[in-house]
């Protein structure tokens, strides 16, 4: 249920998977399969061309994978390991085979429209909120001073001979 929640979150905001070292894009969202949380990969159907696939075949050492014919990827940028393309599969994990097995400890991922940064300089930054309450208490300040200045104005305005007699 839980993942569920997750896939509909990210369908929401994309993601682009990064290398985790040197943070080539490595795929994203579209081309997303499912994740196996129990061995801590991310399947998906394609990948960018900063993945290379080492043709050489050799055979997986995980438990539960006997007899799993593996072909080896890493980032073309910076060679670091990045997980596996099951090509033969005997029987069980047979919904991997041909996808790309990407190791969640190998990537970074980039959640589109997460854009915090904004383009305004330091000293012209928009006020924050804490600032805009402080500016306006010293404007209502400042009008209770001209308030309680005009009712004085006013009252020596009265006294003053010949007050309102101008015309
Ligand atoms: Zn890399």
């Amino acid at each position: 249920m839980a993942s569920t929640v997750a896939v509909e979150a990210a369908r929401e905001n994309p993601l682009v998977f990064l290398c985790s070292r040197c943070s080539r894009p490595l795929g994203d969202w579209l081309t997303w399969v499912s994740s196996q949380e129990d061995v801590n990969c991310i399947l998906l159907r394609g990948v960018s061309s900063n993945v290379s696939v080492d043709k050489e075949p050799r055979l997986s050492k995980c438990k539960g994978e006997e007899g799993c014919l593996l072909e080896t990827l890493c980032c073309a940028g910076c060679s670091l390991s990045l997980g596996s393309v099951y090509r033969c599969t005997p029987k069980n994990p047979d919904y991997k085979r041909d996808l790309f097995c990407l190791s969640v400890e190998a990537i970074e991922s980039y959640t589109l429209g997460s854009a915090e940064k904004q383009a305004v300089l330091e000293d012209q930054e928009l006020f924050s909120l804490e600032s805009r309450v402080e500016i306006e208490k010293s404007i209502k300040q400042m009008e209770e001073v001209l308030k309680a200045l005009q009712t004085k104005l006013l009252e020596v305005e009265s006294k003053l001979p010949f007050a309102g007699c101008s015309s």
